[in-house]
């Protein structure tokens, strides 16, 4: 008998935080400046100099913390986090430890089928990033480059509770939109501005202890976490089934490969000696504080879908899709607002027609080439009868291309839809006339033909006719006899 097996992961999520300077520094963290141009004493790691907290990004830590049902702590501390590396001139890594600023939240996840799962999160810190080295077009050498040293991070660190590479994209697709929602972080992930390590192992279904797990680091897109996650679940049953044993170690995955490497095992982990860092007092949050963020909250991800269900009765799914950025929500709103309701229908097409425009072309909501006002324009023309969907879908790609309004566009190619009944019905004559083997076959009980006839007529006026009257008016002029 095939053993079941089951998966079980944990991330933890890097999210840059949206402040103008750094967090313990004044320099910039603008992304894309000449290599250390932004990078002062404290960020290059000067002896004798002093960190100073940045409150900016303390705010967001507690804004998150808030938007997560989790605790704030009234008392957390900065430790070092001991390691060497050459883009680390300190030697150690700010970070908090012991003590973090955020305890105990959750935020809910929906899966295609619909289905709802709360995932925990154990807690949330602030820390500071590292530099980076960087290895292309520098031939032998390698350079350092400073400028992100000391970019404020948020670590959120998930419960094991995901059982699949989806639920783990649906998880991380999340806490991307709550922290854009939040203003804390912009979420770019080719700039790594969002980026999470993935905690993988497998266990017998039913058993109740974990297996060894492995950490698949940095991973900074959607489709690789899915990848990453698939091809290290499909590696540790071959490894166990195989009678080996998974060791718990560091991997990368190599995109262009399509596979996990070992980067390091647990022997080789550092021990990192984490103590309390005495140049930064403990963190102390007021509750004053607390209460005055929270009245900063802007409507979160999942009232906003709720609202969305109520007001225009669209799935949980469905608004969660047309919530999952501020922006995309506020043009599906507006185009409702232009049409007079339809909602479901703009649902349909904002989420269908025109995402897929957006996707192919690599544009998001706010870049797109059709504005609420334009699609509203092309939605009316619908529901007035005068296209039909299928038209529209065309008239849509059109003003996509032209920048043109929908009247423009039906008007210049002649798409209005044929609604006069004695124009349908000529047609409706001609077909028939020029199909008699078909017709006898349909009148002797081939109900199958009445597909054939519809596909003439339509054809014949190249899809402009209304499919419903089409329908009806074959139905009677077939059955005369
Ligand atoms: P570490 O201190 O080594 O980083 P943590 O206890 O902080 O370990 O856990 C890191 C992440 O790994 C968390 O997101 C946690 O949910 C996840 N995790 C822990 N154990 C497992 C396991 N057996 N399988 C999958 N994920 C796990
Ligand atoms: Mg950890």
């Amino acid at each position: 008998m095939a053993i079941e097996w089951e998966v079980v992961i944990g991330l933890e999520i890097h999210a840059q935080l949206a402040t103008k300077s750094k967090i313990f520094s004044s320099s910039s963290t603008a992304f894309g400046a000449t290599p250390n141009s932004q990078a002062n004493l404290v960020d290059l790691g000067y002896p004798g100099v002093l960190p100073v907290l940045n409150g900016e990004a303390v705010r967001m830590a507690v804004k998150f913390g808030l938007a997560v049902g989790a605790t704030v702590a009234p008392r957390s501390v900065f430790a070092r986090k001991n390691y060497f590396y050459p883009d680390l001139p300190k030697g150690y890594q700010i970070s908090q430890y012991a003590l973090p600023v955020v305890e105990d939240g959750s935020v809910d996840i929906v899966l295609e089928d619909g289905s709802r799962k709360t995932i925990g999160i154990t807690r949330a810190h602030l820390e500071e990033d590292a530099g980076k080295s960087l290895h292309e077009g520098l031939g032998a050498s390698t350079g350092i480059d400073l400028n992100r040293a000391g970019t404020p991070l948020l670590e959120i660190v998930s419960e094991p509770d995901m059982r699949s590479a989806r639920e783990a994209v649906a998880y991380m697709k999340k806490i991307h939109t709550l922290v854009r929602y939040l203003e804390i972080c912009d979420g770019n992930m080719q700039e790594g501005s969002f980026r999470c390590d993935a905690n993988v192992s497998v266990r017998h279904k039913g058993r109740h202890e974990f297996g060894t797990r492995c950490e698949i680091k940095n991973l900074n897109s959607f489709r690789y976490i899915e990848k990453a996650i698939n091809y290290e679940v499909a590696r540790q049953i071959d490894v166990i089934e195989g009678g080996g044993s998974i060791v718990q170690e560091t991997r990368l995955y190599d995109a262009d490969k399509g596979e996990t490497r070992s980067m390091r095992s647990k022997e080789e982990a550092n021990d990192y000696r984490y103590f309390p860092d005495p140049d930064l007092l403990p963190l102390v949050i007021e509750p004053e504080f607390v209460e005055q963020v929270r009245g900063t909250l802007p409507e979160l991800p999942d009232e906003k879908s709720a609202r969305f269900q109520r007001d225009h009765g669209l799935s949980l799914y469905d608004a969660g899709v047309l919530t999952a950025s501020r922006e995309i929500a506020a043009y599906y709103e507006d185009v409702v607002a232009r049409v007079g309701g339809h909602a479901k229908l703009a649902a349909n097409w904002v989420m269908g027609e025109l995402s897929g425009l957006l996707n192919r072309d690599g544009l998001e909501i706010g870049a797109s080439r059709i504005d609420a006002a334009g699609m509203a324009g092309l939605l009316a023309r619908i529901v007035d009868e005068t296209i039909s969907g299928k038209i529209a879908k065309d008239v849509l790609e059109a003003m996509w291309e032209e920048g043109k309004g929908a009247d423009a566009i039906i008007e210049a190619k002649g798409l209005k839809q044929i609604t006069d009944t004695g124009a349908i019905e000529q047609v409706i004559r001609e077909v028939m006339a020029g199909s008699p083997k078909q017709l006898a076959d349909y009148r002797s009980g081939k109900d199958k033909l009445f597909g054939y006839f519809v596909g003439q007529v339509m054809k014949q006026t190249a899809g402009k006719a209304n499919p419903a009257q089409v329908n009806d008016l074959l139905k009677r002029l077939l059955a005369d006899g």
